[in-house]
């Protein structure tokens, strides 16, 4: 079976020994490997702000604080992402205000986002869903315009872009995830890439108890709420192994999406997405409206190939159901969508198969 998702590692001859050497050096904790690892990100990304933490989620958790988003608050959302992106929302007390999405590429809308402001909006919430950038040019000007900050939950979108600039170069908060089976792993990590150096001196804090690393504990004093959220050396030595050999890691996917793009072009029955202006994927997952989806999921399956929509929608979860709203694009889209393989992991044959096989019909 052709995976639609798959956990990609170094060889064991490049990583283990350098594994190994952290591993029994005595300090595998938060230090100095960790800082390696974060300049590594920022020269890859091109932001110098950035802070590593052990989740995607945590990652989110120190955005929505830092946007001082508290109880009583609202925060402008997608329903269609992982889930985590919403119940870091709960984590604050505050509500969920869902924003439709725009059907031609399944990201949140910015006009619905607009109509949805209102003076207890705190943070608005995007999510780069597969790895297509959302409207970045529009969601720069209602954070302008409004005030508000955007927070950019780029764990699909790693090495995408806008501009000719990676993710992470856009909005005050962009977070990355690096969980097993996203575009690079570490086991389990995350980073938020900050605009400005006072979010990101502020972050370094909250992911360690609120303590300042730089100076003793007798010379503490910690004056915001911190968590056990820092990376240690462990995952942050897996980080630097990955990101010496990051191309091989993303390009892959990039070039697998602009395969499908070309090829899947007008066959009946499939709708391909569209990409805002300037915006260049990453193609975690390569997403196509068809008609009798399970007919086509189950046609794929017969030959050996993983298609799946992969996530739910988020607003029809319970915990959620005190934000229920009407969202007529997403109730077509959500019907329509499903993901085929496109990771690194996908031969040129067994692309051109799927394509194939697609075109075929089901
Ligand atoms: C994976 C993921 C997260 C959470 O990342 P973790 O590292 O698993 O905490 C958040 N948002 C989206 C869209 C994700 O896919």
């Amino acid at each position: 079976m052709i995976s639609l998702v798959k956990t990609g590692l170094p060889t064991s001859d490049v990583l283990m020994p350098a594994l190994e050497k952290v591993l029994y050096s005595g300090y595998i904790a938060q230090g100095t490997v960790v800082d390696e690892f974060e300049n590594l990100f920022s020269d890859y990304i091109g932001n110098k702000f950035s802070v590593s933490v052990n989740s995607g989620t945590a990652a989110l958790h120190i955005a929505l604080i830092l946007a001082d988003v508290k109880e009583g608050d609202e925060v402008i959302s997608t329903p269609l992402t992982a889930e985590p992106t919403n119940t870091v929302i709960g984590q604050t007390g505050a509500k969920i205000v869902w924003a439709d999405i725009d059907s031609c590429t399944g990201n949140i809308c910015p006009k619905d986002v607009e109509r949805k402001i209102t003076s207890k909006t705190k943070a608005i919430m995007t999510v780069d869903y597969a790895g297509i950038p959302i409207d970045i040019a529009s969601f720069k000007k209602i954070e302008k315009r409004y005030k508000i900050p955007i927070i950019e939950d780029a764990a699909h979108a790693l090495g995408a872009k806008f501009s000719n600039k990676k993710l992470g170069n856009h909005f005050r908060f962009t977070t990355f995830s690096f969980q097993a089976i996203k575009h690079m792993t570490t086991v389990d990590g995350g980073m938020i890439c900050f605009r400005d150096k006072e979010d990101y001196e502020k972050a370094k804090l909250i992911r360690w108890f609120g303590l300042d690393k730089k100076k003793t504990r007798q010379d503490n004093d910690i004056t915001v709420q911190g968590y056990k959220y820092h990376m240690n050396n462990v995952n942050a030595q897996i980080g630097i192994t990955q990101l010496n050999r990051i191309h091989e890691l993303v390009d892959p996917y990039i070039e697998n999406g602009k395969y499908y793009d070309e090829e899947l072009k007008g066959v009946e029955g499939v709708e391909l997405l569209k990409y805002y202006p300037n915006s260049e994927p990453s193609y975690w997952l390569y997403t196509l409206k068809v008609e009798n989806r399970g007919r086509f999921i189950s046609k794929l399956a017969e030959h050996g190939i993983m298609a799946s929509e992969l996530h739910k929608r988020n607003d029809i979860h319970s915990i959620f159901s005190n934000s229920k709203t009407v969202l007529p694009n997403l109730d077509v889209f959500s019907k329509k969508m499903v993901h085929i393989p496109c990771g690194w992991w996908v031969t040129n044959e067994e692309r051109q198969k799927i394509v194939n096989v697609i075109k075929n019909g089901w």
